[in-house]
């Protein structure tokens, strides 16, 4: 089966990968000039990295990874632990796989590096979609076009591979907006900061940061409620007076880590409605072009990693049968990707609530079990998405 996957993000790279491990004629197309991510830190899972270690990845992973050791919850002003939960040996042994921290453009770069070149075309960006007689026809800005028996659209929150399918719908400003910064090591070394993964919650905002290209940088996103700035895309600068003005009276190690970014992007973040079905015909979607997410939960990418494991997977299965392998593919996709939509929305409110009763009972809850333990995980993390199909 000759399939066409638009958009070579980490949700295109997998589906494109595990297509091609299952034997089928794939080719991707791009809209950059060349495969590679903006944007600095990713968090992986192991529900992710199993899948992508199965390819073959692991020693490249490994070279350019980082092996956090655990997520570290902290209240905002006075730093106190709220909860220090294991995500690395104990996590690797439990579930069968790391948890990784890496820059996005190396782990872009492990992914892209392991496809042929001639299966990946940079530079073309699908202005325009149909389908005939069973097969999709994908034209590009370019003048080029692709025809195929399945056409994936893995472009992204701005998908236009959605639009064209299922006609438009803007994506919404969540009210949420984001500062990023990548700090040197030398700028912070006395600063001591451990391998984890770091969540700072604190009223109308929270910091989470973690190291990342072999503990060369570290990365740091603050989030804070109520932003005026509406534009998303990540490369906008932003200014880092105007973000350590923000975080005033927080802690000193989190304005310290403000404090020293060379330079700063501002963002605005935005999500969707879920939409009713993915599918129409020979067309259909995965990652952020069909279940966008606030980074609450960190699985959006971990999410469209899935999807392309499951879609292979149930393609290899069902060859002869398209429309039900793409119905099961929905079915298994689904259900997990709007409880993760969910529950990152629901982590929105949790991280910014304002000192007070509300904020005491999470703190509570995060003290005795909370939602880190390796026992509440395991549904997240023990997924494995090429089985389940
Ligand atoms: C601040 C922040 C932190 C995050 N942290 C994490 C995290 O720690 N862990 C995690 O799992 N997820 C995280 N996410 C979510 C994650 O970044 C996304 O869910 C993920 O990148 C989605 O991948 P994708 O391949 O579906 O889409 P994208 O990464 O958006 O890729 C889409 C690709 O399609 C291309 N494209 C778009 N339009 C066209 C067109 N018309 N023609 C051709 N090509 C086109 C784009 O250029 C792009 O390369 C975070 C998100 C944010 C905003």
């Amino acid at each position: 089966m000759k399939i066409v996957v638009i958009g070579g993000g980490l949700g295109g790279l997998s589906a494109a990968l595990h297509l091609l491990k299952a034997g089928f004629d794939v080719q991707v197309y791009e809209q950059a000039a060349r495969i590679t991510e903006i944007g600095a830190g990713i968090q992986i899972s192991p529900n992710a990295s199993r899948l992508l270690i199965r390819l073959g990845l692991k020693p490249a992973m490994d070279r350019v990874g980082v092996f956090p050791q655990f997520v570290h919850q902290r209240r905002w002003d006075d730093g106190r632990t709220l909860q220090r939960a294991p995500i690395g040996k104990q996590v690797e042994e439990t579930f069968g796989a790391p948890y990784y921290h890496f820059h996005r453009a190396d782990l872009a770069g492990v992914m892209a590096d392991a496809l042929p070149p001639e299966r990946v075309h940079v530079g073309h960006r699908l202005v325009g979609l149909e389908q005939k007689g069973g097969r999709a026809v994908a034209r590009f800005e370019n003048g080029a076009s692709a025809e195929a028996e399945l056409l994936v659209g893995a472009d992204g929150i701005h998908s236009r591979v959605r639009h064209l399918t299922f006609g438009p719908e803007k994506p919404r400003f969540t009210g949420c907006v984001a500062w990023r910064g990548l700090v040197p090591a030398e700028r912070i070394r006395h600063l001591g900061i451990e391998v984890a993964s770091h969540n700072w919650m604190g009223p109308d905002g929270h910091v989470v940061h973690y190291w990342v290209a072999a503990q060369r940088f570290v990365n740091v996103v603050c989030v804070t409620e109520r932003g005026t700035w509406t534009s998303e895309s990540w490369t906008d600068k932003g200014s880092v007076a105007e973000a350590l003005a923000r975080y005033e009276g927080w802690h000193p190690s989190v304005r310290a880590l403000i404090g020293s970014f060379p330079e700063t992007f501002i963002w605005a973040l935005h999500d969707r409605a879920e939409l009713p079905r993915w599918t129409e015909g020979c067309v259909t979607l995965l990652g952020d072009a069909c279940h966008p997410m606030l980074p609450f939960m960190a699985q959006g990418a971990a999410q469209s990693i899935e999807d392309g494991a499951t879609l292979a997977a149930l393609l290899a299965a069902l060859p002869d049968d398209l429309p039900i392998a793409l119905k099961r593919y929905e079915a298994l996709r689904k259900p997990r990707a709007t409880r993760l939509q969910q529950a990152s929305s629901a982590n929105r409110v949790r991280f910014h609530l304002h000192d007070g009763p509300e904020q005491q009972a999470r703190d509570a809850a995060l003290a005795t079990s909370g939602d880190r333990s390796i026992a509440n995980i395991g549904w997240l993390y023990m997924h494995d998405a090429s089985q389940a199909a």
